[in-house]
């Protein structure tokens, strides 16, 4: 397939919507996908999906942000990819019923479990910054967990989100999964269906508008925001890894990252040596500039080249270094500023591009307070200095994530999401199966049980202390909080190990004692 063939984003007509959803719907009532064996040929002709048309993703990321080939490779293409096999590796070992291990005691011989049970029919709505990677990412966690898939790609990466649909129509059955294209009223069109849950990224804005459009059907979300993520630089941080560090995670998409840094807060005295280093990478980095550069991208449209313009012209911050732009070409250059106020339009709204503003800090406590009082639950964090330094941030912060001495590298496999204000829900890795799957508890109560729980049936005179002495917990701490040690009796008969029957018959001994006796309070230590 050449370069030429991606034909125009083609919306899909509002009235099919309902009927979309209905058909997964129906299938999924069908039990289609519970079938493991189903969901793994479905990942791997994925896979094959996104491997015949890597050229195609590449030139699709070209045309809607100008990303440099490397970047398509390393944080789309090859992401997914290697998202798809890890999962396909492990579905099988994480789809098992798990043992129910960290339950009370007096249960065990019922046979606890964890089923991981499909949710449904859900919901995956991108964004346009990682087209593919953000929108295919949840998918395969989708897919893994047995569900059907409806897949709304970002219409922004207008490219991208028809090479998805040929992927998915390549690749899928139709039948559990179809992407619906468009914008706010397809969008809108969707979250007026029931789904059992909704995969959401973007912004905070939109994010709320599907948090309220779920809550009718008290469906779960998974909000995947944005955030005003602090970079927090002490005296003792290397100048030369700040600058790399971050200069990358602004360069990288333009600065189009979810995760990147939105401003940096620098120990005075060590200001002067970052910025010089920052400099000095730049050239590093893009010997010709960054506008020359094949390895450098451009904003996504016009609406948001004016909305990143508009906050550098109404920053009161000196620019130190950059600050280049070409509007025909959606190109803004890195650029740094020192800034002096948090009040700055550089630090109080999201950037979403490439600018690097630093705000000079007294100390780590300082900073740990302006970024608080920035944001309280940013995406992510980056903390650069001592370990003591780095600990404290992470001990007086709060965010979905954190790197400490880097940009954003927390993300592969781990589970990755926000907290607060930059979202709930988390993916990647195991984590991807883990929030497409209902976790069913089943117990299995087995007949010769009876006599032991014939106990709960009425008439209920005289049952109470038997009953509590058989299945209650004994504190094992006092009236001050303090923690006590259990006497070896009460241990057997609470929480000692050995085979569920032992315990059961452990139980029983009280049970079946017909003798009631006064309940007794002493401590038996
Ligand atoms: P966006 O919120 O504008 O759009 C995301 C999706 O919502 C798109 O599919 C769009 O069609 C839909 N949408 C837009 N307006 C809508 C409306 N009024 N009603 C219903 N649906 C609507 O986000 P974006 O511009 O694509 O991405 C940028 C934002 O997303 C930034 O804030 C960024 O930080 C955040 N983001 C977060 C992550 C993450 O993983 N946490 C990743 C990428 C981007």
């Amino acid at each position: 397939m050449g370069a030429s063939d991606i034909p125009k984003l083609q919306h899909t007509p509002l009235e099919e919507i309902p009927q979309r959803a209905a058909k997964l719907r129906e299938t999924f009532r069908a039990h289609k996908t519970r079938d493991v064996e189903f969901r793994l040929v479905q990942l791997r002709k994925l896979y094959w999906a996104i491997k015949d048309r890597e050229s195609l993703i590449v030139d699709a990321l070209s045309r809607d942000l100008g990303k440099p080939v490397f970047e398509s490779h390393i944080s789309e293409i090859g992401w997914l990819e290697n998202d798809i096999i890890f999962m396909t590796r492990n579905l099988k070992k994480w789809v098992k019923d798990e043992k129910a291990e960290d339950i009370d005691f007096s249960f065990k011989f019922i046979n606890p479990k964890i089923r991981k049970e499909p949710l449904g029919t859900v919901l995956v709505i991108g964004a346009f910054n990682y087209p593919f990677q953000l929108t295919l990412g949840p998918v395969i966690g989708a897919i893994a967990g047995g569900n059907t898939v409806v897949i709304k790609p970002s219409e922004n990466a207008a490219h991208s989100a028809v090479v998805m649909q040929q992927i998915i129509e390549a690749g899928l059955d139709p039948s559990c999964y179809t992407v619906v294209q468009g914008g706010i009223p397809e969008t809108q069109a969707l979250l007026a269906e029931r789904w059992d849950k909704i995969f959401f990224t973007g912004s905070a804005n939109v994010g709320r508008i599907v948090a309220k459009a779920a809550a009718q059907y008290l469906t779960p979300v998974v909000l995947e925001l944005g955030g005003l993520n602090p970079a927090i630089i002490t005296k003792n941080a290397d100048p030369r890894l700040v600058a790399r560090r971050m200069l990358w995670a602004k360069t990288m998409n333009a600065g189009q990252v979810c995760t990147s840094q939105n401003y940096l807060l620098v120990e005075k005295e060590i200001v002067p040596a970052v910025v010089e280093e920052f400099k000095k990478t730049y050239k590093e980095f893009f010997p010709c500039g960054a506008k020359l550069s094949p390895d450098y991208a451009r904003i996504i449209n016009d609406g948001a080249f004016r909305r990143i313009k508009a906050m550098i012209d109404n920053s009161k911050g000196k620019i130190l270094f950059g600050g280049t732009m070409d509007e025909k070409e959606r190109f803004i250059e890195p650029t740094i500023f020192q800034v002096d106020s948090t009040d700055d339009s550089l630090l109080a709204e999201e950037s979403f591009g490439p600018l690097i503003p630093i705000l000079p800090v007294e100390n780590v406590d300082e900073a740990i307070k302006i970024a608080n009082g920035i944001q309280e639950t940013p995406l992510g964090i980056y903390p650069f200095g001592t370990k003591a330094e780095t600990d404290k941030v992470l001990a007086c912060t709060r965010s979905g994530g954190a790197s400490v001495n880097d940009a954003a590298f927390h993300l592969r496999t781990l589970p990755f999401g926000g907290v607060g204000e930059s979202g709930h829900g988390a993916y990647r890795g195991r984590a991807s199966f883990d929030t497409f799957v209902h976790r069913r508890p089943v117990t299995t109560t087995p007949g010769w049980l009876e006599t032991f729980i014939s106990i709960r049936y009425p008439p209920f005179a005289g049952k109470l202390s038997r009953y509590n002495k058989a299945f209650n917990l004994i504190p094992d701490f006092d009236r001050e909080g303090r923690k006590l040690r259990l006497g070896w009796l009460r241990f057997l008969l609470t929480l000692g190990g050995g085979t569920a029957k032992a315990g059961a018959g452990r139980a029983a001994v009280v049970v079946l004692d017909e003798e009631e006796k006064p309940e007794n309070t002493e401590n038996e230590e």
